[in-house]
């Protein structure tokens, strides 16, 4: 089965708001075996998106589309259907009556332009939206099935979990694709294509249940995306369990997850399952990497307390960070960090420490510690390590990047 998505809305096609809807539906119809083949961002207008149903309609196996199915003047969705189809709509009692009592429910009398949500273009079936007033349409058309659903989120989602269930599954039988996100940190993206290449290449030719794989460089990080195309779950699970295995035999430790988990996730269960606690001294990341720490839920398990010390004299003051040290090396130095994250450990009284001092840009930079020089202390028992580094890009990109460094410092430090 191949699919078109539509998302209906001309403040899409502002800078102000993208659409999000169509990442959403395409990753439900991957997972029963549809391939999305095109999609569109139009504006609130009959004419073009009547155009676009017309040339749809008899070519492809599915549309879905999202937005414009509101009372308003500028909510054109059926309308251009219904002109597309060439058929005339009719309005649906119930439909009326199921709108009239959610405005009861509320105290309020139904206002008339909500009447035009109950026009069906004949031979449609209405799709019920328990979250709001614009009912969904499913109608079939020359090969063709156009899938009408609401533009808020939150109304469209679980309606399009039922027309999976319910409707589009069936149709599509047990085979799909099947996706594992590997996740990898220190390591570029040159160097992780190199060693994985000889290997997913092998992938794609001849074999029972095809993966193919992209590479995706996002800020302090690499993923690798897998698609197995198999006939069941367990077949594309067992393809993707083996592929995963290979790619782990050549990049190791570099992996921190190969189930898409965010870093700061797996660094949680890597403290949980050691029965340990942490807390952190922070310089130029100003509380991010508390902040990412504390994303996941749960993490009062194990995260005691952040320190943002910004100062020269907060570090004195706060991190035992001898001014004199200051003077002799730097704020920015191995020396300073040690001792943020060893001071930071025995005064919270927790099993891990971390230290972060850097300079994040764009100004402070020297020709011996340049913008983006980042020097990152992790103290645990028996061992600190210390490690610096250089990072490039913007202010905001050296300071994630030191968070991500930072957090797999620990990771690397408890795997061990
Ligand atoms: P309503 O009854 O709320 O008007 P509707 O089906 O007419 O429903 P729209 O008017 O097209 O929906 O969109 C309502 C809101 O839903 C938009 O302001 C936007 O915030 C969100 N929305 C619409 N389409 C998308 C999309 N493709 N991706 C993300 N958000 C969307
Ligand atoms: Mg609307």
């Amino acid at each position: 089965m191949n699919a078109w998505i539509i998302a209906v809305g001309s403040e899409m096609l502002t800078p102000f708001k993208v659409d999000t809807n169509s990442l959403a539906v395409t990753e439900r119809l991957n997972a029963i075996g549809c391939d999305v083949r095109f999609k569109a961002v139009v504006g609130d207008e009959v004419a073009e998106l009547a155009a676009l149903f017309t040339r749809g309609i008899g070519a492809i196996d599915l549309i879905v589309c999202t937005g414009g199915l509101g009372p308003t003047q500028d909510d054109i969705t059926r309308d251009a259907l219904t002109l597309a189809l060439q058929v005339p709509a009719d309005e649906d009692a119930t439909v009326i009556e199921r709108i009239r009592q959610r405005f009861a429910q509320r105290g309020m009398t139904m206002p008339d332009i909500n009447r035009r949500q109950a026009m069906v273009p004949r031979g449609a079936v209405m799709l019920e939206n328990e979250r709001g007033t614009a009912p969904g349409l499913w109608i079939e058309r020359a090969g063709t099935t156009v899938v009408l659903l609401p533009g808020p989120p939150r109304e469209m989602m679980p309606m399009l979990e039922r027309v999976i269930d319910d409707r589009l599954g069936p149709r599509a039988g047990a085979a799909g694709l099947f996706r594992r996100v590997l996740k990898i940190t220190g390591r570029s993206e040159s160097e992780v294509d190199e060693r994985a290449q000889p290997i997913y290449c092998q992938w794609t030719r001849g074999q029972d249940v095809p993966i193919s794989t992209t590479i995706l460089a996002v800020m302090g990080q690499i993923e690798l995306h897998l698609t197995a195309s198999a006939s069941t779950p367990d077949a594309g699970a067992a393809a993707l369990d083996a592929a995963v295995r290979e790619l782990e035999q050549v990049l190791g430790t570099a992996i921190y997850s190969s189930r898409g988990q965010p870093l700061e996730r797996v660094v949680g269960e890597l403290l949980i399952r050691g029965g340990l606690t942490i807390a952190v001294a922070e310089s130029c990341t100003g509380g991010l990497l508390a902040s990412r720490l504390t994303d996941v839920p749960g993490s009062s398990a194990y995260f005691d307390r952040g320190v943002v010390c910004y100062s020269n004299d907060a570090k004195v003051a706060w991190l035992g960070v001898p001014g004199e040290l200051i003077a002799d090396c730097g704020a920015v130095s191995e020396p300073v960090a040690r001792v943020m994250a060893e001071h930071v450990r025995a005064r919270s009284g927790t099993s891990v420490g971390i230290g972060v001092t850097g300079i994040a840009g764009p100004g402070g930079g020297t020709p011996e510690k340049p913008v983006g020089t980042v020097v990152i202390a992790v103290a645990a028992p028996g061992e600190t390590r210390v490690q610096t580094f250089q990072f490039v890009g913007a202010r905001d990109m050296v300071k994630f990047q030191s968070t991500q460094a930072a957090l797999n410092m620990v990771r690397l430090l408890l795997c061990n």
